[in-house]
């Protein structure tokens, strides 16, 4: 696979390249996301679509986690 370079910077102004990660929040695992990954700083960040499915996936935990525990 060949890193795609994305034509905007990182915060820390290094050169952000497209990447896969496994995603995991809260022990809940999202498996292999796209992200941005910055060549500089190593900062991760998550694509705006894969960071609203976590979102939601958190809160639908939540409420299930809520109703198991009763
Ligand atoms: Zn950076």
């Amino acid at each position: 696979m060949v890193d795609e370079i994305l034509p905007y910077p990182c915060k820390c102004g290094g050169v952000l390249k497209r990447s896969k990660t496994s995603v995991e929040f809260f022990g809940i695992d999202f498996g292999i996301k796209s992200c941005e990954v910055c060549a500089k700083c190593g900062s991760e960040y998550l694509d705006d679509e894969t960071v609203e499915e976590i979102e939601m996936e958190l809160k639908k935990r939540k409420i299930f986690g809520l109703e198991k525990e009763v």
